[in-house]
């Protein structure tokens, strides 16, 4: 029995346990998960962890800082399922009994179907954990191996620029027409794809992997209209699901992800955090009437912290309500976003206009509008700028008021140029 037990040793996991221990909770706590090594930080797996000579190590706290917060560490052992009414977890056949409950068991990596690649085909690999960052790293680094990265989303991206800038020939095989359509929308999903372009990776859109061909390695990726890529490497970044398989025979309401209300309580007692909760963020209710699942770390580590809360304190729970941030590193490019690039269907479409810098010189700020409301923003190497916008967009500030921005913006930036 616990206090609060946390399922899933990750990042939101992590600020759970963390975000009540600093508010002074003193009771027991239990914190389980399905891998072997101590909490760490995902974003640079795909980024510099794979092109340093010498990453730094990506653990957020070593044992002994783990050891000031005072938690049972359940490590190398997934949680096989809960039970709502009782408040159990079971854990490697052993009942945890909780007050509290945060679900926190992230996603994994989506593998291609075996009837497209077999299982276990050497050289092709998913990047979700420390292992498969690795694992990727070493075969990125055994002699000019060609690359190809099926899927043009941002990890995939990150990892075609890594390897790109490695010298090595890189290939991107995306099946929507335009990649990263559903992260950023059209126009600027093709912007992005531009500065893969500028760096040499070949870029194929609109087309599917039929098959991979190659017995115990990879030899080849066959794709729909026939063309055949010579492959030593193959990297598939095609999305990641929710970890919700262990709640199968729970109560709980799953659909891509738990759901949750907008306290991201599924139960009672039971709050949930990080890429596998779904709730509905009312700060976009305008835009968007279906419950939002996020896959980004800065979320991520703030629901960790509202779900113990809330789950420690459920008379007092507060909504979750967020403006969306995530960045991602390509080549030399910091590319950032806010807010929300898509609106349903019962909602005005979203637009978008560029209003700083240009999709040629490859740095820009481009607004994103829905009606009359500012809704996103997305920055390619001009770091300063998208946080103002999300100030804005958590106002629920007008389109004129996102202009106004842009202008007074721009003026600074001709004002600095002129004084250096
Ligand atoms: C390679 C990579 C690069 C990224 N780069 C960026 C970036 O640049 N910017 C950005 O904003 N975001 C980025 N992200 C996303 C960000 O890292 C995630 O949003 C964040 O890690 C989510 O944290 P989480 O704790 O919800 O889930 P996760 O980090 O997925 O952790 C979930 C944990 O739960 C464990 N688990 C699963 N099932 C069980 C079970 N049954 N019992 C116990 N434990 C279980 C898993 O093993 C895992 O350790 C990146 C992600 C990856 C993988």
């Amino acid at each position: 029995m616990a206090d609060l037990v946390v399922v899933g040793a990750s990042l939101a996991g992590l600020r759970a346990v963390e975000a009540v221990r600093n508010d002074g909770f003193s009771g027991s706590i239990a914190l389980v998960g399905a891998e072997e090594h101590l909490p760490y930080d995902r974003p640079p797996l795909s980024k510099e962890h794979l092109g340093d000579d010498e990453p730094r190590d990506p653990t957020y706290r070593e044992q002994e800082k783990l050891a000031e917060l005072d938690v049972e560490l359940v490590l190398g052992a997934p949680a096989e399922s809960l039970d709502v009414g009782n408040r159990t977890v079971t854990v490697g056949g052993r009942e945890i009994g909780y007050s509290g409950l945060v679900i926190a068991t992230g996603a994994d990596a989506r593998p291609l179907p075996a009837s497209v690649c077999a299982p276990g085909l050497a050289g092709v690999v998913t990047l979700r954990t420390l292992d498969d960052s690795r694992h990727l790293r070493e075969l990125l680094r055994q002699g000019t191996p060609r690359v190809t990265v099926v899927g043009a989303g941002f990890i995939g991206s990150e990892i075609a620029a890594v390897a790109r800038t490695r010298g090595l020939e890189v290939t991107i095989v995306e099946a929507l027409p335009v990649p990263l359509v559903r992260g950023v929308g059209e126009r600027m999903g093709r912007a992005l794809t531009s500065i893969h372009e500028r760096h040499g990776t070949t870029v194929l859109t609109g087309v599917s992997v039929e098959r991979v061909t190659g017995s115990g390695h990879v030899e080849s990726v066959v794709l729909g209209d026939g063309t055949e890529i010579p492959t030593d490497v193959l990297v598939v970044g095609i999305g990641a699901t929710p970890n919700t398989g262990w709640l199968e025979s729970s109560s709980l309401t799953v659909d891509n992800g738990v759901v949750a209300d907008e306290t991201l309580a599924a139960a009672p007692g039971v709050y949930v955090a990080g890429d596998v909760a779904r709730w509905p963020n009312a700060l976009f209710d305008d835009v968007l009437s279906t419950p939002m699942r996020l896959e980004h770390w800065t979320s991520a580590s703030e629901q960790g912290a509202l779900a113990a809360r809330n789950a420690l304190d459920p008379a007092s729970a507060k909504a979750y309500e967020t403006v969306p941030y995530f960045w991602s590193d390509w080549y030399s490019s910091r590319i950032q976003f806010v807010g929300v690039s898509r609106a349903d269907d019962e909602h005005p479409e979203v637009e978008t206009e560029i209003v700083m810098g240009s999709e040629d010189d490859g740095a820009f700020v481009a607004l994103y509008r829905s009606g009359e409301r500012l809704v996103g923003a997305l920055a390619v190497d001009k770091r300063a700028e998208v946080m103002q916008y999300r100030r804005l967009i958590l106002n629920r500030a007008g389109w004129s008021e996102g202009l106004e921005k842009a202008e007074e913006r721009r003026q600074r930036a001709a004002k600095k140029a002129a004084a250096q």
